[in-house]
Formats: structure tokens, C-alpha cells, sequence
């Protein structure tokens, strides 16, 4: 579903992606792992168009990422990747019904029925249904981030991208935010998630990626790879976070 080919990107001088490849399968669950300034954002940003990579290419369901589209004629494809920040980026003026059907009455132009029924269904799904008319900041950080990817899933993206989305939250809401997204992996949802959650990674993915300067040092089975990770990068990594 998602292909980077040689991907790289320069922020001025400094070279923050090196010769990416990377791939996602339909229904795969890809965890993203590695030390802060590896660039495992900049990759999810570069797949999403929201950063434009320096060289290489993207294909999203085989079609190639132009990287000379206009704002306008990336609409279509980032609609197609639903994108999980860690600081939820709700619309605070907006109810959380709102929030979740904004993009699909605009976007997607469902009628207000339609995407009412559509919200209400994914708000029962991260179970919010009962909080659908109350605003953002009445919320914690566990139930804006379940809005989050409830508006995510809205969209009905052919993949999720997470990035870290439970490193803002309070340990004790870690949980449920983690609960639903194991819910998705299972339901078959494609997901690339960046994450400092090991147990999430080992657990749910289907492959570990580590990233280390900019590459991908090593990637596998999560099982292997954290039992008997190969590199040398990989073992200081694991050492020092698990
Ligand atoms: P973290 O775990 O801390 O989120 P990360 O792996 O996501 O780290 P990136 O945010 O992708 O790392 O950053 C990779 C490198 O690119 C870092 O050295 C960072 O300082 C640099 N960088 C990221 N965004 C920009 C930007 N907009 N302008 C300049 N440099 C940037
Ligand atoms: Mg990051």
C-alpha cells in the first residue's frame, strides 16, 4: 500500500533520511522504533505529504507521489493515509462530534446524515459515543486522542500513520489509547505507528523497524528482533529503552 524507493531528505545542510526504502502491506502493522532525531517523523511526514522529501520516490496504492503537486492535487492522496499526531490536534471550537465529521462532510461530501451516523458509529467504536457533544477541552489526553483517531478513521484512509501517539499522555491513559489501536491492528487495519511502546511493538506489530541516523539499520520479526536484534545500534538501542 505505501512504497518509499531511495528516499532522502536534507533540512538545509543536515541530512535527516538516507536512502529510505520502505514498504507497507495491506494489513500490516509496521512499528516504527529508534532514538529521538532518527527521523522516524520526518519518514511518516515525507510518506504523507506533509514534508517533501529532497529525492526518491513514493508510491501510495501504486500511484506515484508527484512531488511537484500543488496543495490542491495532494488533497486526494493524503486522503488516503489518516495521519495520528501525538498532540491530537483537535479543532477546539468544535464538538467532538464535530471534530470527527468535519473532514467527511467537506471532504467527502456525505450529507449531514450520512456523516452523523458515520461519527457516531466511530465514537461508539473508541467508546466516546457518550461525550459526542461536549468540546475538546473538557476531554483528557486518552479521550482527545481516541477523537483523534476516530476523525483519523473518518476518512476511511487506506492506512493509519501514528505518531507517537501515546507519549503525551499521563501513564495511566496510556492504555486505553493503546487498546484501540490493538482493536484496528486486529479488525486488519494498516498501520505504521511510531512508538517508544515496546510491549505495543513486540506485541501487535507485524514488523519492527529500527531506525538509527537516519537509516534503517535493521528490521523483522518483532519476536527476533528484540530477542536477538542483529546490529550493534539495534542491541544499545533495546538496552537502553526496555
Ligand atoms: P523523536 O523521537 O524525538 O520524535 P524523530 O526520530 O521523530 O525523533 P525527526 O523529528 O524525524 O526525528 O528529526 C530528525 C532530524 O531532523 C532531527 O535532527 C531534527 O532536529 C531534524 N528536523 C526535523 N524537523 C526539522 C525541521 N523542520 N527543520 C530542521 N530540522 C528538522
Ligand atoms: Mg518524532
Amino acid at each position: 500500500i505505501i512504497r518509499a524507493v531511495k528516499l532522502n531528505k536534507y533540512f538545509g545542510e543536515k541530512h535527516v533520511l538516507k536512502d529510505i526504502d520502505f514498504e507497507v502491506r495491506k494489513a500490516e502493522v509496521v512499528a516504527l522504533i529508534g532514538p529521538s532525531g532518527s527521523g522516524k517523523s520526518t519518514l511518516i511526514r515525507c510518506l504523507n505529504a506533509l514534508e517533501q522529501a529532497t529525492s526518491g520516490e513514493i508510491y501510495i496504492h501504486g500511484e506515484k507521489l508527484d512531488p511537484f503537486l500543488s496543495v490542491k492535487q495532494l488533497s486526494p492522496i493524503r486522503r488516503e493515509l489518516g495521519m495520528v499526531f501525538q498532540n491530537f490536534n483537535l479543532f477546539p471550537h468544535m464538538t467532538v462530534l464535530q471534530n470527527v465529521i468535519e473532514a467527511p462532510l467537506l471532504v467527502r461530501k456525505l450529507s449531514k446524515d450520512q456523516a452523523v451516523a458515520l461519527g457516531e458509529q466511530l465514537l461508539t467504536k473508541v467508546g466516546l459515543f457518550e461525550k459526542r457533544d461536549i468540546y475538546p477541552s473538557r476531554l483528557s489526553g486518552g479521550q482527545k486522542q481516541r477523537v483523534a483517531i476516530a476523525r483519523a478513521l473518518a476518512m476511511q484512509p487506506r492506512a493509519l500513520l501514528f505518531d507517537e501517539p501515546t507519549s503525551a499522555l499521563d501513564p495511566e491513559l496510556v492504555g486505553e489509547v493503546l487498546k484501540v489501536m490493538k482493536d484496528l491492528a486486529y479488525e486488519g487495519s494498516t498501520m505504521v505507528v511510531v512508538t517508544h511502546e515496546m510491549q505495543f511493538a513486540r506485541d501487535v506489530s507485524d514488523r519492527v523497524v529500527f531506525m538509527d541516523d537516519g537509516s534503517i539499520v535493521e528490521q523483522g520479526d518483532p519476536e527476533e528482533l528484540f530477542r536477538k536484534p542483529q546490529h550493534r545500534r539495534t542491541q544499545a538501542f533495546l538496552e537502553r529503552v526496555l
